[in-house]
Order: structure tokens, then C-alpha cells, then sequence
């Protein structure tokens, strides 16, 4: 680690659309920001085959294409992305020291906008079987599975998108709910349910994971008869059941909501002085790609009047 330390204005924690919005208004407002952009450059909507509802694409974009134009608007305002995950930060005292694994970074104010990570089932063999048949993200891996047979587990927007998404190049896809109604979005449901590619197995869940070293079925069960069945031909299990705030960085530091995400005012200050919180990491409610933005422009516009403040 180098002992040289960096001081900052501001420093922007995450890279998915809360953090590269934030980083747009921050440039425009001459705050030259610095992004950390973490384990996952443009955030967890990169995963994301199809994003229908981002204003200003009419026919969709690719969730991927989307933040690459966002991250080139950033370098086309001069804006410095450092490619790099935050080890640990200190925030008892100003300036605020932020430690990534070659950096020490000091500032008054920073942007937390570290967005949220897919949930786990929570079945035995799910870790090992990862990459092997189990997987988060259809747009990352649907493709290994040309020709066989599915499954998704979820009833939300993502699991709807990522069983539309699969029904492309499977033969099959089962979708696995637990109960007898989805979650997502009306117009997502009735297009999927023409589907003729797809099974729906409602008011069940998946108990176990069958297979060595690769998937080669699962067990499902009905909630309702707790009549279990076995579906042999799945060889691709797609968890799809929504995502938990990353907020370990900030655990006992910030105050976190009964949920765990960061609890934010209404101009998006934590309970610490100068630091703010935008995107999935604070808001249980929306999770949009288009809110996340719209309150990483918020939380810029607040930090900036902060720093002023301060002059
Ligand atoms: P979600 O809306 O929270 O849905 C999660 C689904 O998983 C629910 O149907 C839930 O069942 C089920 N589930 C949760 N825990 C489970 C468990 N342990 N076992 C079995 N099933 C379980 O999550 P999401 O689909 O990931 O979407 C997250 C947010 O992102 C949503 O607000 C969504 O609208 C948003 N989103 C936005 C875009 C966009 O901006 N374009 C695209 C995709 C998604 P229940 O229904 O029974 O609770």
C-alpha cells in the first residue's frame, strides 16, 4: 500500500448508475469527483439482458451498453474512475479516511452509492454448485445452456425479464414461484405467459440441487400439497429473488434502516456529517435504473451545497 495519501473533495463509492450520475452533476459542478468503482463497473443492471423503461432508448438497450455510454459521459466531463474496491473506512473524524487495497484517500465528503447484490436461496450445495448449473445472472450465463432445460426461481421484474431472456436459447424454462401470483410487472407477466417455451410452477420452491460436480436436476416442492417432484432435465438453476443492500463496509459506522439498507434523510445525508447515500444501497422501495440516477443527481446536487458550505 502506498503511504503517500490522496486528498480528496469528494469521493464517490460505486460505479453503477447512483455513483456515475452523481459523478456527472459532481464534474459539471466543478467538484472533480473521484469514483471508487468497486467489484462491479456500471452495477448489477450491466447483468440485465433488456431495460425497457429507461427514458430515452425507445425499444430498449442492453443493460451493459447503457452504463458504457453513462461511464463514457463521465470521461467525456474528464471524470477520474479508480478501478478499485474500498477496504475499510474511518468516518469517526474529518477528514474521513477511505483505504483501498494501494490507496489511502482523505476527505470531508463522500457519496455512498455501493447498490445491492442478488440474494441467495440459501440451499446446502448453492455455493458449490455456482458456476456449475447455479447462477445469479442470465444475461452472464444463459447462454451455456443452448438447447437444455432451465429453470428460474422468482416472481419479480428480473426473474420475469431473465425467463423471457433464457426462453432464447433453452428448450425449456420452468419458472418457479412461491406463490400463485408474480410480483413484477403486468405487462412483463401477460407477454411471458404466451410463452410457448415456458412451465410455471406456482406456489413452489426448489429444495435441492441434484448432481456432482454440475447441475443435473433439482427438487421442487409444492408450498401448498407439499407434493415434491423431481425436474431431471434442468441443468441451469437462475435465482432471481431480489437483492440485498452491500452495506458491510458500513455496518456499525452509518445507520443502516430495520432492512439494512442506509438510512437516508430526504436530501440524502446519512446520520454522518457529510456523507451522503444514493441508488439500491438506500432505497428499499424503487430499485429503478432511472431512480438510482435520479437520486445520485440529488445526492450530488446536496454534496455540493455541503462543500460550499464549508468554504
Ligand atoms: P423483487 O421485486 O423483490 O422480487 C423478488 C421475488 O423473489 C419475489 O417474487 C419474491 O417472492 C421472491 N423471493 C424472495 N425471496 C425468496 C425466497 N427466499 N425464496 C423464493 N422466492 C423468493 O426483486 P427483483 O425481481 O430482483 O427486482 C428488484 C427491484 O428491481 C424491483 O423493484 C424491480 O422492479 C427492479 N427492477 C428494475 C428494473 C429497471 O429499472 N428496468 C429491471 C428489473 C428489476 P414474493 O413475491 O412472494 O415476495
Amino acid at each position: 500500500m502506498s503511504d503517500k495519501i490522496k486528498k480528496e473533495k469528494l469521493i464517490i463509492i460505486g460505479g453503477g448508475p447512483a455513483g456515475l450520475t452523481a459523478a456527472i452533476y459532481g464534474l459539471r459542478a466543478g467538484l472533480d469527483p473521484l469514483v471508487l468503482m468497486g467489484p462491479e463497473p456500471g452495477g448489477q443492471i450491466t447483468t440485465s439482458p433488456e431495460i425497457e423503461n429507461f427514458p430515452g432508448f425507445p425499444g430498449g438497450i442492453n443493460g451493459f451498453e447503457l452504463m458504457q455510454k453513462v461511464i463514457q459521459q463521465v470521461e467525456s466531463f474528464e471524470g477520474r474512475l479508480a478501478y478499485e474496491m474500498v477496504d475499510e473506512l474511518n468516518l469517526k473524524q474529518k477528514p474521513y479516511t477511505i483505504k483501498t487495497g494501494n490507496q489511502v484517500y482523505q476527505t470531508d465528503t463522500i457519496i455512498i452509492a455501493t447498490g445491492a447484490s442478488p440474494r441467495k436461496l440459501g440451499l446446502v450445495r448453492e455455493g458449490e454448485l455456482l458456476g456449475q448449473g447455479v447462477s445469479y445472472c442470465a444475461t452472464c450465463d444463459g447462454a451455456f445452456f443452448k438447447g437444455q432445460a432451465v429453470a428460474v426461481v422468482g416472481g419479480g421484474d428480473v426473474a420475469l425479464e431473465e425467463a423471457s431472456y433464457l426462453s432464447g436459447f433453452a428448450s425449456k424454462v420452468y419458472l418457479i414461484h412461491r406463490r400463485n401470483q408474480f410480483r413484477g410487472t403486468k405487462l412483463l407477466a401477460d407477454r411471458l405467459i404466451s410463452n410457448p417455451k415456458l412451465e410455471i410452477l406456482w406456489n413452489s420452491e426448489v429444495r435441492d440441487l441434484l448432481g456432482d460436480e454440475k447441475l443435473s436436476g433439482i427438487v421442487v416442492e409444492n408450498n401448498k400439497t407439499n407434493e415434491k417432484k423431481v425436474l431431471n432435465d434442468v441443468r441451469g438453476l437462475f435465482i432471481a429473488i431480489g437483492y440485498n443492500p452491500n452495506v458491510s463496509l458500513f455496518e456499525g459506522i452509518i445507520e443502516l434502516d430495520e432492512s439494512g439498507f442506509i438510512k437516508t434523510n430526504d436530501r440524502y445525508m446519512t446520520n454522518i456529517e457529510g456523507v451522503f447515500a444514493a441508488g439500491d444501497v438506500q432505497d428499499p422501495l424503487y430499485q429503478q435504473v432511472v431512480t438510482s440516477a435520479g437520486s445520485g443527481a440529488a445526492a450530488a446536487i446536496e454534496a455540493g451545497q455541503y462543500i460550499d458550505s464549508l468554504l
